[in-house]
């Protein structure tokens, strides 16, 4: 295996636009810090891109000196997939950018960009791309997993927005992917992951959403058995214009919730809304959160779309320890209430947290081999969080998190959302992931990059013809 010496650094300097970070310079340690803090990892040098002739330049030195290579987008992913040891870190963040245009309803989105970014420039025009749940999270590794959030039901995963990417492959040569242009690569791109080249840019198709209505109803967490099985029934039977993730947590000290409940374990849903707003029709479609049970609190108002997906932001910022685990449900049976209820009751620290995320409605009309997400008929994607900013806490975090997944997993449909797989699992559960899709996978790695360049993800080795 090769490395990283002088010689290449120095090409890299010579090639690049973009700064070329080695661990003598400043901004070394600001390189190498990423969402989980539980991640500690020192690359031996990071060529911030600037543009594609960047990327192909910083390819060029990965395939002549053979060093790991790992392409970091947001620097969101749970087990630090944009870092590697002592190896090459092809640093897409200097590649945000948005460019919105309102008439062909479509925005193109540079490989480097956050959430945030394109929620922010979409919203000037009442657009919106449907995404994750927090604006920090990169769009680069988000949309290759799948991409799912508040608007899922309504509109689809986010890969089912999108409508191209340019595309730096193995070899260096850069491509446009879409329906009518390498399609295989296309497919792969919707789902596969960071597996099968360097996303420079991404187009989507923009869809209305401006204001939409909000609202937060926490249950006492003893309360979890009667709400979950209501929640099962009530969501998936629901109108598309709703959007509900469950969770158990501890309430968040600070507003909108009364100071008499922080920090008491609950179970609650987090609703979104973009239906007609009208006169209080958001209070009329959710009168029936009373009918489980009581609620400790509920809470409504009509929220500007880049509010909602803010909300979250200050509360988990970057730098905590994260360890965390998923699958996929098309039920919640009433043993993986049971499992919910006592986990829930156990919580470990105060911002651990489990979500179900909706994926039914507009994702369900997708055919299920049209996209390399392999998932169709999941109704929920789960997450199970330990997080804290203790490191002191981060084995107490790790064991809850890994006793709960493996207590609800023979609940679940066997595999997980490719972007919840956790630090420490299995090539098995990339092979869960994509279930009948992973030998077509592996064709098309075996086809665009078949010395398996880019490894550092949620890797699907080339097939061996
Ligand atoms: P990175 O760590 O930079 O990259 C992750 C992987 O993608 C790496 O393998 C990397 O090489 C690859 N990659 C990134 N960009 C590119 C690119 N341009 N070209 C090629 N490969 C690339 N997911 C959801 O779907 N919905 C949510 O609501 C959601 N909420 C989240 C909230 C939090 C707090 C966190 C931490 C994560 C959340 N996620 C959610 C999961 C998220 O989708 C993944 O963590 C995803 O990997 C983040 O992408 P990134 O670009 O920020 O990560």
């Amino acid at each position: 295996m090769g490395g990283i010496n002088g010689t290449a650094v120095a090409s890299l300097r010579e090639a690049l636009r973009g700064p070329v970070v080695g661990p003598q310079d400043p901004g070394y340690d600001e390189a190498r810090s990423i969402y989980n803090a539980m991640i500690d990892r020192r690359p031996a040098v990071f060529a911030q891109c600037t543009d594609v002739a960047d990327v192909q330049a910083t390819l060029s030195v990965a395939r002549d000196t053979g060093a790991e290579l790992a392409v970091r987008g947001g620097g969101h992913s749970g087990p630090g997939l944009s870092l590697v040891d002592d190896g090459l870190v092809l640093d897409l963040t200097p590649m945000r950018w948005v460019r919105v245009d309102p008439e062909a309803k479509i925005v193109q989105v540079g490989g480097g960009s956050e959430l945030g970014d394109v929620d922010h420039a979409s919203h000037a025009f009442g657009l919106a791309v449907p995404s994750g749940i927090m604006s920090t999270t990169g769009v680069g590794g988000l949309t290759l997993g799948g991409g799912h959030g508040h608007l899922t039901r309504k509109y689809g995963l986010t890969i089912d927005s999108l409508l191209s990417a340019d595309v730096v492959l193995a070899d260096g040569s850069f491509v446009t992917a879409s329906a009518k242009n390498h399609p295989d690569l296309f497919w792969a791109l919707r789902g596969g992951g960071g597996n099968f080249g360097v996303v420079t840019s991404f187009t989507f198709r923009l869809h209305p959403a401006h204001t939409v209505g909000v609202a937060v109803t926490v249950w006492p967490v003893d309360r979890t058995p009667e709400v979950l099985r209501w929640y099962r029934e009530f969501l998936p039977a629901a109108p598309e214009d709703l959007s509900g993730f469950f969770a158990v947590l501890a309430v968040p000290p600070g507003p909108p919730f009364p100071e008499s409940i922080h920090g008491q374990k609950m179970c609650a849903v987090v609703w979104c809304y973009t239906g007609d707003l009208e006169g209080d029709r958001l209070e009329q479609v959710l009168a029936v959160v009373n009918e489980p049970a009581p609620p400790a609190f509920h809470f409504t108002t009509p929220m500007p779309y880049p509010g909602l997906q803010t909300m979250f932001d200050e509360l988990i910022p970057k730098g905590l320890q994260w360890y965390w685990r998923g699958d996929f449900f098309d039920s919640i049976s009433d043993a993986a209430v049971d499992v919910h209820s006592r986990y829930g009751e156990g919580l470990p620290t105060g911002l651990s947290t489990m979500h179900l995320y909706p994926v039914d409605g507009a994702a369900h009309r997708v055919g299920a081999d049209d996209t390399a997400w392999a998932y169709r008929d999941a109704v929920w994607s789960g997450v199970i969080g330990g997080v804290d900013p203790d490191p002191l806490n981060a084995e107490l975090i790790r064991q809850w998190c890994v006793d709960y997944w493996a207590d609800l997993h023979p609940h679940s449909m066997g595999g997980s959302y490719v972007n919840f797989i956790g630090e420490q699992e299995s090539a098995d559960r990339v092979r869960a992931t994509y279930r009948g899709h992973y030998d077509r996978l592996a064709s098309v790695k075996h086809a665009y990059d078949p010395d398996n360049l880019f490894r550092a993800n949620q890797n699907i080795p080339p097939a061996t013809v």
